[in-house]
């Protein structure tokens, strides 16, 4: 270990922002230590042998995104099976879910990725200790490592990665089992006959989705209006009815107020945001996916005089640096889309400012993508933004209907939809609900990296027949006439 030797770089947390952030130092031929206070043989182990964190050596919410991932397309599979393929001419005489196999197999997946990731760290010469992390002072960290016993990491630059965590509510207290948090749905011993989901955010719907395809009942309460709340409005209404379809059924400016855990079933009780008659809903699981809060416990920021907001972020300017000197934050921990990614783009900046030369991350080309059938991505403003900005803008529509690839495979669910500054044409939104809408965004999202105009992705020549031939008739359709239509 490096104990005693001074780094040039440590990072604290191994998400995706931490462990990036430590390859890419080491790469630029920094050394560097990365601590993740979750080891082998650590971590929350909630029902034995089902939890996918058990065996997971890194970032919990690193192996949650991927056991959703696993488990979403796990499902996908049963419900096209059981309710598509006969219509396309395949039939069995039986579909089954075999629920242990299909968490296996999720599990299986996240250990081997999670795995190849302490293989780039071998690989890159990134050292890597397993155990809590603490700032004794800018430029040391004491270490109670898995093992036992405590050690002193010393560094020139610390980097904070330690992520966020579920936001509790008050009066519904997560116990993993009946009332779970995502870490515990995404490990459900059992199908829920009831399932209620609080918050209608992506993680809610995803998670929702999973266990709705595999036959639970399902209720989600959202407080605000809206379901996900940063879609652009059109979009979401067009998916709020392609779930209602699916059936999920939602309860939105509704508040849970108490779950009643005493009985078989749980009793919650419901009532409206602004307040007024309550009413009571059944539920086998309940699920709290009401937003992530930063996680700093422990961590000594306070003693150090580190700023943060009153929601807890890690104050940064545009070099990831904090108000103390050598001591850096990104991903989750500080303001910015709560993304992997966006975590990842941060991680990698950061050192690349620490080693001397220019990062960059352009928080308004971020993408965003929920992992429902169809898929709802997005990239840059909303069509409201855009007409709360001021600037004057055209707005080019194209639905999968018309699509020859989304109709010869019957799954034409959704739309293209480009918002492009009226004078200059150049694109400053694109909002894709279709199956594979978090491949598509791409190429939106280059286009507005690179400032193109809507024209410049009309022009482009696009294979046919693919779904993206979508995005280049709805550019079409801002300036001029799409052909399909
Ligand atoms: P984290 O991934 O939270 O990692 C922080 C790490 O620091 C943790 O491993 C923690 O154990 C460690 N740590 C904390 N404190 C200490 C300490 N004192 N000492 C040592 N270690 C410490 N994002 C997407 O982009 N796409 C998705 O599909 C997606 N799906 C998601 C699904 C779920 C169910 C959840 C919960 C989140 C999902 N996210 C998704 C969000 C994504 O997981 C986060 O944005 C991302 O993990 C943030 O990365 P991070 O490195 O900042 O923090």
């Amino acid at each position: 270990s490096s104990g005693s030797e001074e780094n040039d770089v440590v990072v604290i947390g191994g998400g995706p922002g931490g462990y990036v952030a430590a390859i890419k130092a080491a790469q630029l031929g920094l050394k560097t230590t990365c601590i993740e206070k979750r080891g082998a043989l650590g971590g929350t182990c909630l029902n034995v042998g089902c939890i996918p964190s058990k065996a997971n050596p890194l970032s919990l919410s690193l192996s949650l995104c991927l056991s959703l991932c696993a488990l979403l397309h796990s499902t996908h599979m049963y419900h096209e099976a059981k309710h598509s393929f006969p219509s396309h001419g395949v039939k069995f005489t039986d579909v089954e879910v075999d629920l242990p196999a299909m968490m296996a197999q999720k599990d299986k997946a996240v250990s081997n990725l999670t795995r190849g990731i302490e293989g780039l760290f071998k690989k890159n010469k990134v050292n890597y200790v397993k155990g809590f992390g603490k700032f004794l002072s800018p430029s040391e960290i004491s270490v109670d490592t898995i093992e036992g016993g405590t050690t002193v990491i010393k560094g020139k630059n610390i980097i904070i990665a330690t992520g966020s965590d579920v936001k509790s509510l008050p009066g519904v207290a997560i116990d993993e089992k009946k009332i779970v948090s995502s870490t515990g749905a995404l490990a459900l011993a059992e199908i829920p006959k009831k399932l209620v989901v609080i918050g209608a955010g992506y993680i809610g719907l995803e998670m929702g989705s999973v266990w709705l395809r595999l036959g639970s009942e399902l209720t989600v309460v959202e407080f605000g209006p809206n379901i996900v709340p940063s879609m652009d409005f059109e979009i979401r209404k067009q998916f709020q009815r392609s779930l209602e379809k699916q059936g999920m059924k939602f309860m939105l400016s509704t508040k849970v107020v108490a779950v009643d855990t005493s009985g078989d079933e749980m009793k919650l009780t419901v009532e409206p945001a602004s307040g007024g008659e309550q009413s009571v809903l059944g539920a086998d699981v309940v699920l709290v996916s009401a937003g992530r809060v930063p996680y700093t416990a422990g961590l000594g920021l306070d003693e150090m005089g580190v700023e943060m907001d009153k929601a807890g972020r890690v104050l940064v300017n545009e070099r990831f640096t904090t108000n103390v000197p050598g001591v850096y934050a990104i991903g989750d921990v500080i303001p910015g889309p709560m993304l992997a990614h966006k975590a990842e783009e941060d991680g990698v900046a950061c050192v690349e400012f620490i080693a001397g030369k220019h990062g960059h991350v352009d928080y308004d080309f971020v993408p965003g993508v929920v992992y429902t059938h169809p898929e709802v991505a997005s990239v840059g403003k909303t069509e409201d933004q855009v007409k709360a900005s001021g600037v004057e803008y055209r707005v080019g529509k194209f639905p999968l209907l018309a699509n020859s690839r989304a109709k010869a495979i019957d799954d034409a669910e959704g739309l293209v939809k480009i918002i492009a500054e009226k004078e200059t044409d150049r694109v400053l939104g694109v909002h894709i609900m279709s199956p594979n809408a978090g491949e598509l965004i791409h190429e939106p999202a280059l286009a507005m990296q690179y400032g193109a105009s809507s024209e410049d992705i009309a022009r482009t020549c696009h294979a046919h027949p693919t779904m993206s031939e979508a995005v280049k008739e709805a550019a079409m359709a801002t300036y001029d006439k799409p052909i399909h239509i």
